[in-house]
């Protein structure tokens, strides 16, 4: 299992000018061979008996063998920077011939800057938390001791084999992602839990709350910037393109954005490990995410709401600890169900915050009712399934045919 450890680094400014010209020459490798790739297609369509399919192979070589008389500047940085850029062309290539992704666009300066190195040119200075940057001490005047860069952070998989690592900026920041090789946990599972800890977590667009009666209320990071971004994007919008000013602006939109981001990656890290740190199953809600962003009024409080995410991150680290996920289906009726008596309610109006079942009076908070009812089909579902651990998801349960979610219904009524 490959595990990335994405570090802050502090370059000072000639470091980050080398940074940013290793960046430079991937992206000019990439668009270079992006232009080649469609020039050789062109010519494979004339003459497909002269002239193969191009391919990422090829291109690399002919840039290996061009480099040094026609982009002499290439020899400044890392051999890695324009080989791996041309391989990510490959990659790209490969996933649109399988229907996977977009045709390959060239890339612009300022976006997803970023340059890869190779396991075999890195290294890493525990005791002095630094990074060894290829070819860096040549830029900075000769000195081999000037080739490192001071990292935020010692890294979290110490004595893990190291793979490979990546350095991006994201906005004015410089990050490192390093890569190790870990222990598969797959291998090892879990020793049998006599009394696993089950939670059901109803997740919301205001707040997620445990069937423990724990609740966490969503930042609501963009909507909260989204004014003050909007002056920015504007002020941006009134610079002149390519001016210094331009520059500057541009650099605080991309800080706001930025900060967006690391508002909704701490609180939903926070989260998601203090979950799969105290309980041993856990189940939430299948929802169809993708198509509840596609309706722009929704957009803004899901995508805050960090839905899709939230899940990514409980599944990987479900694995990682070794405990089960169980993905309740999307038309299991969650919070129409009364968490005590099991009646289903065939209505329930969303201004109704209190749940109040009409066969057994009983009163409930209607996000912990769902919550509780998470719980109690994830039990009954891992009775079943005895045995059948990590992410598992449950079959449909009967009569769901409805059109779309009940979560899904609720959502857009709440927002309308
Ligand atoms: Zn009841």
């Amino acid at each position: 299992m490959q595990r990335t450890h994405r570090i802050r680094l502090y370059p000072n400014n000639k470091q980050a000018s080398y940074l940013a010209r290793s960046c430079g020459c991937a992206r000019f490798a990439y668009n270079w061979a992006l232009a080649r790739w469609k020039e050789l297609y062109e010519l494979h369509l004339e003459n497909p008996a002269l002239h193969p399919q191009p391919n990422q192979y090829g291109l690399r070589r002919e840039l290996n063998s061009i480099k040094r008389t026609e982009f002499p500047w290439m020899m400044e940085v890392s051999k890695y920077c324009p080989q791996q850029a041309i391989i990510n062309l490959g990659r790209a290539f490969d996933n649109f011939f399988k229907h996977n992704g977009k045709y390959p666009q060239f890339k612009k300066k300022g976006q997803h800057d970023s340059f890869y190195i190779g396991q075999d040119q890195f290294k890493l200075d525990k005791s002095l938390s630094r990074a060894w940057i290829p070819n860096l001490y040549k830029f900075m005047g000769g000195r081999r001791e000037l080739g490192w860069i001071r990292i935020a952070e010692p890294f979290r998989y110490d004595g893990a084999k190291i793979v490979c690592a990546t350095v991006s900026r994201t906005a004015d920041r410089w990050f490192i992602a390093i890569t190790c090789e870990l222990p598969d946990v797959e291998a090892q599972p879990k020793p049998h839990v006599a009394n696993p800890k089950t939670v059901g977590i109803d997740v919301g667009v205001g707040k997620y709350v445990t069937s423990d009666k724990e609740r966490a209320s969503v930042p609501r990071a963009y909507r909260s910037r989204m004014r003050k971004l909007r002056r920015e994007q504007q002020a941006l919008s009134r610079k002149h393109r390519g001016s210094a000013n331009y520059a500057k602006q541009k650099q605080k939109v991309a800080r706001l954005h930025a900060k967006i981001a690391d508002v909704r990656g701490d609180w939903l890290h926070k989260l998601t490990c203090s979950l799969t740190d105290s309980y041993d199953v856990l189940a939430i809600e299948d929802l169809n995410v993708e198509g509840m962003v596609k309706n722009h009024h929704l957009a803004i409080s899901i995508t805050d709401a960090s839905f899709g995410e939230f899940r990514r991150q409980l599944e990987y680290k479900a694995r990682e600890k070794q405990c089960e996920l169980v993905v309740v289906d999307r038309f299991y009726p969650s919070s129409k169900t009364c968490s005590k008596c099991g009646h289903v309610k065939t209505k329930l109006a969303l201004s109704e915050r209190v749940f109040t079942c009409e066969e057994c009076g009983y009163v409930i908070d209607r996000d912990l009712n769902a919550a509780i009812n998470l719980k109690r089909h994830a039990v009954s579902s891992t009775v079943s399934a005895c045995g059948e651990f990590f992410a598992s998801a449950c079959s449909p349960s009967k009569g769901s045919t409805q059109a779309a979610s009940a979560k899904q219904e609720e959502i857009i009524k709440l927002l309308q």
